[in-house]
């Protein structure tokens, strides 16, 4: 089958690869139509994540038709058309049980590498998905795939973040980068009730798209704690959602919540220390959130959402490439001429 790989750090190639074969009783393999290229894949592109080998897919954006299941698959059949999660978790840990998928015993990514599971990666005509049941999740008539393919990961990570972020109506809430998953969570602090929300990045057609969806644009230089705070009588802001993965927008998330603000990461972070001393955090009497999201868990309202056309996440795709075009793809989303790249893997066989 045809594949993205990473030959070497900074370069991505379509490739020849063999095809993933069902492992476990527990495995679907699903036949991907759309894919798509998500902030977390320019972590591995610039060798953030390491380990990522050549010669094995890379992605974890997916919609696609299941194939053929396991025997120990329940809830999915071939022909059912899904979405899922961008990592697996087993359904019956100790954690899964309790809800914490993404501290599932059995969890690893796809895409990222052994460090992470070794799973093959979505941007790829075929994936072996383990652990179904709690993996995918189906799609409804009504989402598109455009939608669908949100689900899985940007969309539930940004109301993930945005859950923990703890909003009250009438809060004002800072987002950190306006990317794909700073752009949902702009949508969604309004949904949760934010009555201000306060967008922070340094590209400027990416703010501009925040403005459009109601939010305040600040520019993310020397000057925007003290716009921040200008915009919100002079205490900054009530929440924060981070939505970048690097310590510079860790500590302007920081530097711009009130004392008592809740600020919820989302990005992506492989930095060993947190960028504030204990002295800041105990003047500040703050409540730091991060870490991967728990997307199995938000599945349902994200879909809610949707099919009552409550958010408009499709508007934020700029490009549909063939997957073979996908190395361009890579280059234009972190050029940042691109904010959400698809990738069109192969044709839904139709019904
Ligand atoms: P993206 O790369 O498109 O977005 C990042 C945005 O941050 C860009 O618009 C960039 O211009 C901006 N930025 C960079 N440095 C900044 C700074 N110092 N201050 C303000 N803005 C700055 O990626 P995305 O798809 O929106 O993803 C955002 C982050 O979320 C990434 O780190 C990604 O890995 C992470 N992510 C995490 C999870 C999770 O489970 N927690 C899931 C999906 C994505
Ligand atoms: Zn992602």
């Amino acid at each position: 089958m045809k594949a993205l790989t990473l030959p070497e750090v900074g370069r991505v190639a379509c490739e020849e690869v063999s095809n993933p074969q069902l492992q476990h009783s527990r495995d679907a393999l699903v036949r991907v139509t759309t894919s798509a290229i998500c902030g977390s894949d320019l972590h591995v592109y610039h060798g953030r994540i390491q380990g990522v080998e050549p010669g094995v897919p890379i992605g974890h954006e997916y919609v696609g038709i299941v194939e053929s299941i396991g025997e120990g698959v329940r809830r999915f059949r071939p022909g059912d058309r899904v979405t899922g999660s961008f990592f697996n978790a087993c359904g019956h840990c100790w954690a899964c049980q309790r809800g914490l998928f993404s501290q599932c015993d059995q969890a690893g990514l796809f895409g990222f590498g052994p460090r992470f599971g070794g799973l093959g990666g979505t941007q790829a005509e075929l994936v072996r998905i383990p652990d179904a049941d709690y993996t995918l999740v189906a799609l409804p008539e009504e989402i598109s795939d455009e939608q669908g393919i949100l689900v899985g990961d940007v969309l539930s990570t940004a109301y993930f973040a945005v859950q923990r972020g703890e909003i009250r109506p009438g809060d004002a809430v800072a987002v950190v980068g306006a990317g794909p998953v700073g752009l949902l969570a702009v949508e969604l602090s309004f949904i949760f009730g934010a009555a201000q929300v306060i967008a922070l990045d340094r590209v400027p057609n990416r703010l501009m798209r925040a403005e459009s969806l109601g939010a305040t644009p600040v520019a993310a230089d020397a000057n925007a704690v003290k716009r921040v705070r200008g915009l919100t009588r002079g205490r900054g802001a009530d929440v924060v959602i981070e939505a970048v993965g690097h310590a510079d927008a860790l500590k302007l998330a920081l530097q711009v919540a009130r004392g008592f603000a809740t600020i919820s990461a989302a990005g992506v972070y492989t930095e060993n220390a947190l960028p504030v001393s204990m002295g800041r955090a105990f003047a500040k009497d703050f409540t730091l959130r991060a870490g991967m999201a728990n997307v199995q868990a938000v599945f349902g309202p994200v879909i809610e959402l949707l099919t009552r056309g409550r958010i408009h996440p499709e508007r934020l795709v700029t490009h549909r490439l063939p997957l073979a075009e996908g190395p361009h793809g890579y280059q234009l989303f972190d050029q940042r001429q691109a904010l959400k790249v698809l990738l069109e893997v192969s044709r839904a066989p139709s019904r």
